[in-house]
This record gives structure tokens, C-alpha cells and sequence, in this order.
């Protein structure tokens, strides 16, 4: 069988694989390009195949680097089947209606200002694309295998990392093609870790930390440490967060430093429609992740909810002592643009991250310690505190790859390195070579190989 790799090689977004059996067209994940416009450009190319001659796709999670493009993929003739987990496509319907809306926005934004050079700009795909394309999901159990015919099986297995994902396994007779999709990490506090493969012939291995380990910093023991400190001075404290994973992670965090008593007990605003709504899956999908049911009511206590415009308007004009957790988790949009125009003039604040910042985002301006940022378009002076806990990661590092590498017996007659840099796919490739003793290569963009199946 002939595999084409058609995205996340030599970077972390764009995740596609198409796999052509001789008879079926299958692709694994269906990702948007992200972040470098040369990279964002490939968006609007010509999908490798006509979009209509794609039997089935498997996703193996609901991020849009994995899922994005499938409202595109439906729109261009794709009809076929879309097999995820129950979870995943809970999280794809508010993630791709976002992405539909927010597409829009930005042809209606360059309509406006006329910087494009189209006559007229066209968004990638609107919010009705993304609801067409929901309409053909098909949920599938962790572990279940579903027939792809001529002999050939698909299962999603549990791979952490977020709600619902999975590593798609491929599976002919006794050969199995292993895509390892977005690994989780082994001790995460609400994702279970990802289970160990017995075997896999051929495997797509992503790299994003493959030349890093993560900090060993305490995440939330720091959170605690901020909050302490700023509720003394009566300031607030601004998380910005992606609503969808990270959120939940630290309104949990918060919730046990409640319970433990190292926090006063002050409001804690959720102010993200998207994260109410994200948070609400991890009460129906309770056996993909670790919270009991008391910890998933005692995560909902802890915070006031925030839907709409007027209560988050109402948070921005209280002042006392709080806490705030609102998106974007780079600052770049959304709500939490408001609360910082409100939270950074003031000393008593902090402004605390809890992601990676990417290159040119406002997050990373202010957490590189600049003075003023420009919001809506004004200069904005910031005196409150900044810090960053970059401890925070849903995916495995160097060391926790390898080791989830480590338990699948015998070796891989190839490993992919993808979904990475390519310094860390590269770092990683080695590192696999010289530990493991495998095969291990990295594929170029579009780069076509024999897979045996
Ligand atoms: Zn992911």
C-alpha cells in the first residue's frame, strides 16, 4: 500500500496521512496548517486527491491541526465516513463550528480593511460548511475494531493527551500500521496516559518535544503561589487559556487548592463559552479521563460560569480579589482581550500563562516583559505582573515517547517521525536509532512510501 504524507512532516500542524490501498482511499486526520503564513498558504492548495475520491477518513482527535480542514475536505465532495470516538466528535462540533465562524470573521475583517488582493476575500470555509461536515461522523468505541473493507480494520485506542483522543491502528490480517496521533503524557492529572501498543509494523511516531523534556516545575503548587500572593495585595489574577483541555486542567488545579485550604477561598470566573461548554463533555465522557464524579462536580463549584457578554462585562468592573480564566491562551483573541485591558494597567494584578507563548503572539510579548501591548487597536500600558508556568503540556516529551516506544514488542520493520520541528523530528529520529536500534526516517511534505499491509 502506498502512504502519502501530506502534512505535519517537518512540522506540528497539518496533520494528514493518506493511505491508498490500490482500491480505497483512506486518510488519517485531517488537519489545518497553522502559524507561519507560508505554512497557512497550504490551506488553500488543491488537496492532493480529488476530495471525492476519499473512501473514509479515522481522526484521531478533535484539535484543529488533526481535524480543521475536514469542513473544506466535506464542502470539495468528500462523502464518505468520518470515524471518531464519541468524545471527538462532541469537541469537533464546538471546535469546527468555531473555526467556521472564525474564518468568517477574518475574510469579513480583510473585506473591511482591504488588504487582500482578491477582489473579494473568501473564508477557507463557513460555519454551515462545518456543520455539513459533522453530519457525517460515525462514533466509534476506544478499542472497537470497524471494517474498512477488503480485509482491512481501523480501532481508536486510548492515547490521553485530550478527551477522546486516539492512536489509530490499521490492521490487515497480522500486519498493523500504528499512528501514534497526539501522545498524552504517563502521570497527567486529569488525562489517563496513553496505552501501550503490542505491535506495530509500521508506525508514525509524533515528535513534537522530541529534542525537549518538559520542566519538572510544580504547575499547580506555582498557580497557588500566584494567587496567594496577589489576593494579599487585593489584585486579580488573568489566566488566558485555550478553553479545551488546559482550562480544565487548571480550574481542577484550583479546585483542589481550595479544597487543600493553600488558596482563600475568593470567585473564580470561567469567562469562555467554549470552555463551559468543553468542560460539560468531561461529565458525560467520565471513563476517558481520570476525575471522579465528586471531582468533576467540586471543578464545577469552584468556578462561576460566564456565557454572556454582560457577565463578562460585570466581572471586568468588580474589583476585589479574584480570579479569572478566559481565551485565548495566547491572548491573540477572544474574550480575555477585554480583562487584560482591565487587569494590566494595575500593579496588584498578575497576568499569569499557562502555555507555551508562540513567536509574535501578544502572550509572548508580555511574558518577553514588554511594557505596552496594543489591544483593539490602543496602547495599553501593563504594570501588573507577568509569569508563565510552561510546565503544563498535553503531550509526552522525548523521554515519555520513548518510553511508550519501548513497550511495543519487536521492532518496527520503519518508523515516521512526524508532527514535529525538524530539529526535534530529527533529534527524535536519532535518538530512536540509537536507543531502539529501529529504522527510523523522517518524511518529507508530500513524500509518498511503501507501507507493507
Ligand atoms: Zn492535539
Amino acid at each position: 500500500m502506498k502512504l502519502i504524507f501530506a502534512g505535519a512532516a517537518g512540522t506540528v500542524t497539518g496533520s494528514r496521512y493518506l493511505l491508498d490501498t490500490g482500491r480505497a482511499r483512506i486518510l488519517i486526520d485531517c488537519g489545518l496548517f497553522q502559524g507561519y503564513k507560508q505554512l497557512r498558504l497550504r490551506n488553500w492548495a488543491r488537496f492532493p486527491v480529488q476530495p471525492r475520491r476519499i473512501d473514509a477518513v479515522l481522526l484521531s482527535h478533535a484539535h484543529l491541526d488533526h481535524s480543521g480542514y475536514l469542513p473544506a475536505l466535506v464542502r470539495d465532495g468528500f462523502k464518505g465516513p468520518i470515524y471518531a470516538t464519541p468524545a471527538t466528535r462532541e469537541l469537533c462540533e464546538i471546535l469546527l463550528r468555531d473555526s467556521g465562524h472564525l474564518q468568517e470573521d477574518e475574510a469579513a475583517f480583510a473585506n473591511r480593511h482591504k488588504y487582500s488582493r482578491h477582489e473579494q476575500a473568501k473564508p477557507l470555509y463557513t460555519v454551515a460548511d462545518a456543520e455539513r461536515a459533522m453530519e457525517q461522523f460515525r462514533e466509534v468505541a476506544f478499542e472497537e475494531e470497524f471494517s474498512l473493507g477488503d480485509g482491512l480494520y481501523g480501532a481508536l485506542l486510548p492515547a490521553g493527551h485530550l478527551l477522546g483522543a486516539s492512536i489509530v491502528r490499521l490492521r490487515r490480517r497480522k500486519r498493523t500500521l500504528v499512528f501514534s496521533g497526539d501522545l498524552g503524557r504517563p502521570h497527567d492529572s486529569i488525562m489517563r496516559a496513553p496505552v501501550a501498543i503490542e505491535s506495530a509494523d509500521t508506525l508514525i511516531v509524533e515528535s513534537t518535544y522530541g529534542n525537549r523534556l518538559h520542566a519538572s516545575d510544580d504547575g499547580e503548587a506555582r498557580i497557588g503561589e500566584v494567587i496567594r500572593e496577589t489576593a494579599a495585595k487585593g489584585g486579580t489574577v488573568l489566566i488566558p487559556s485555550f478553553a479545551v483541555g488546559r482550562a480544565q486542567t487548571i480550574m481542577f488545579a484550583i479546585y483542589r487548592l481550595k479544597q487543600s485550604g493553600q488558596i482563600p477561598d475568593l470567585p473564580v470566573f470561567l469567562d469562555s463559552p467554549m470552555a463551559i461548554d468543553a468542560t460539560e463533555l468531561y461529565r458525560r465522557h467520565r471513563r476517558s479521563h481520570r476525575l471522579s464524579v465528586a471531582d468533576v462536580r467540586g471543578m464545577y463549584q469552584t468556578v462561576r460560569l460566564s456565557r454572556t457578554a454582560e457577565e463578562s462585562k460585570a466581572i471586568a468592573n468588580l474589583r476585589m480579589p479574584a480570579v479569572i480564566i478566559s481565551a485565548s491562551g495566547m491572548a491573540t483573541g477572544g474574550r480575555v482581550l477585554h480583562h487584560l485591558k482591565q487587569i494590566a494597567p494595575d500593579p496588584r494584578n498578575h497576568i499569569l500563562f499557562v502555555g507555551f507563548q508562540a513567536g509574535g503572539t501578544r502572550g509572548a510579548h508580555l511574558v518577553d516583559g514588554d511594557r505596552e501591548v496594543k489591544i483593539h487597536g490602543q496602547w495599553c500600558e501593563v504594570r501588573a505582573q507577568v509569569s508563565n508556568i510552561d510546565s503544563y503540556s498535553a503531550h509526552a516529551d522525548s523521554a515519555e515517547i520513548l518510553a511508550w516506544l519501548r513497550k511495543i514488542r519487536g521492532a518496527p520493520s520503519q518508523v515516521y517521525v512526524c508532527h514535529g520541528e525538524p530539529g526535534a523530528s530529527d533529534a527524535f529520529r536519532q535518538r530512536i536509532s540509537e536507543q531502539l536500534g529501529w529504522q527510523a526516517r523522517v518524511p518529507e511534505h508530500l513524500e509518498c512510501v511503501d507501507v507493507p499491509l
